[in-house]
């Protein structure tokens, strides 16, 4: 018999994980409380791993089409202005079919993967749809949720909470979201200013500063022309409206140009707080947890939303060869087998590069710097590394877990 989930949130994830579950032959139901997509700037780089996986979901080709193929990744120093180490994707090509990141901004993935689903006859996608409720006995999960000011119960055999950090299924479930906040809040400026011509930089920049590190992207835009998005940490006692205003805006951004003014062609700006957590649990019964909902990180790698849809491809594999009866055994292997992944590759490695880029003693500096041009130069050492920061490494060690 056909298993029936109800996957509460389309977000990058509950999107990815509705149709990895249509394609297997599950019945689903995907709730998303907004009408309209969120399209505010959050994941942008999707690694080789997760290219793979978009791959096998025949994704491929509209990801290249509105992203940007960025084979190199970049490390400077930014008070001096010198390129610590470029690191080169292309040595992964034995490792992965997709040897390069995509710059693409998450709504995008969203926007295709809701348009796929509408070909299913067994997918109903609602969205304005807000999950607030459900129960669950051994056989089924009952769920509550509202739409248009009336409530509605739907029952399925299991639901998944891919509602993202503040979860409304993982707080009914009662599972901790244990781990901290950052004291710092992250800023992300976009501008149309042509930070390469500044720098001769890669799409995918890191600059290291022990006053204030900084991170660069390139990304496509909606409209295709290009655009860069800027990432910085505020000062700890900085309040919100000043990190906004226009006078910190100009000041950040005129660090990175000489002489430019990448502040006179800004397009957006937003703030946001930043976190460590991973809930204590991924699974209670038959509900599940994945994506933010599960665990969130800071952003530096690049890595929440890619984990986020390592868990979608599992949890789905995990259900369509459970089927509607399964038994706790196996269930749990979702959660035996992602959270230690999520500690091990996401958790240690974002907060890992934070301090690089922030440390501020100098040997500790010049150390690390020289750490990673020297891994840089030596071929086997590149290639680990990649390996690690594409989550290449990640799904090597799934594999080898019960
Ligand atoms: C500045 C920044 C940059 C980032 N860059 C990267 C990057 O380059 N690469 C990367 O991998 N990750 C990155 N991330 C992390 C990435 O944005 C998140 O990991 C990703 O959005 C998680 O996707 P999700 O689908 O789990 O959750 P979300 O994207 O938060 O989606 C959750 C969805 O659930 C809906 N929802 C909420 N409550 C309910 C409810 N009660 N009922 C129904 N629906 C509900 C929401 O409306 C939303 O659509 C970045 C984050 C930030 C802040």
């Amino acid at each position: 018999m056909t298993a029936k989930v109800i996957v509460a949130g389309a977000g990058p994830v509950g999107a990815v994980l509705a149709l990895a579950l249509a394609r297997g032959g599950l019945q689903v139901t995907l709730l998303e409380s907004e009408r309209v997509i969120e399209d505010s700037p959050r994941a942008a780089t999707v690694h080789p791993s997760t290219l793979d996986m978009l791959g096998d979901l025949g994704l491929m080709n509209e990801v290249l089409a509105r992203g940007l193929v960025c084979r190199y990744f970049d490390h400077w120093d930014r008070p001096s202005r010198t390129l610590i180490a470029r690191f080169d994707h292309d040595v992964l090509r034995d490792d992965t079919a997709h040897p390069f990141v995509v710059q693409i901004e998450q709504h995008k993935i969203v926007g295709m993967v809701l348009a796929r689903l509408g070909s299913f006859d067994d997918v109903d996608v609602r969205l304005g749809s807000r999950i607030t409720g459900f129960e669950q006995d051994v056989s089924r999960v009952t769920v509550t949720a509202e739409r248009d000011g009336e409530t509605e119960q739907l029952t399925a055999d299991y639901l998944i909470g891919t509602d993202g950090g503040r979860s409304t299924v993982r707080k009914l479930a009662g599972i901790e979201f244990e781990g901290y906040t950052w004291p710092e809040r992250f800023l992300v400026l976009t501008t149309a200013f042509d930070f390469q011509a500044e720098w001769d930089c890669s799409f995918r920049s890191y600059f290291a500063d022990p006053d204030e590190w900084v991170n660069l992207f390139k990304v496509a835009g909606d409209d295709g022309l290009g655009r860069w998005r800027a990432v910085f940490p505020t000062t700890l006692d900085e309040a919100d409206e000043d990190a906004l205003s226009d006078a910190a805006i100009a000041r950040r951004l005129s660090k990175l140009a000489l002489g430019a003014n990448p502040a006179a062609q800004l397009l957006h700006r937003k703030l946001y707080r930043v976190h460590q957590r991973v809930a204590t649990s991924f699974r209670a019964g038959r509900v599940f947890l994945a994506g933010d909902a599960a665990h969130v990180n800071n952003p530096i790698g690049g890595l929440g939303m890619n984990c986020g849809i390592h868990d979608a491809v599992e949890l789905a594999s995990v259900l369509t060869e459970a089927g509607p009866s399964a038994d706790h055994a196996a269930l749990d292997r979702y959660n035996t087998r992602r959270r230690p992944l999520n500690v091990e590759f996401i958790q240690q490695q974002t907060i890992a590069n934070k301090k690089r880029l922030e440390e501020k003693d100098p040997a500790q500096r010049q150390a690390r710097a020289a750490d990673l041009a020297a891994t840089a130069a030596d071929p086997r050492r590149h290639r680990q590394f990649l390996l690690r920061s594409s989550l290449l490494a990640s799904v090597a060690k799934a594999k080898t877990l019960a």
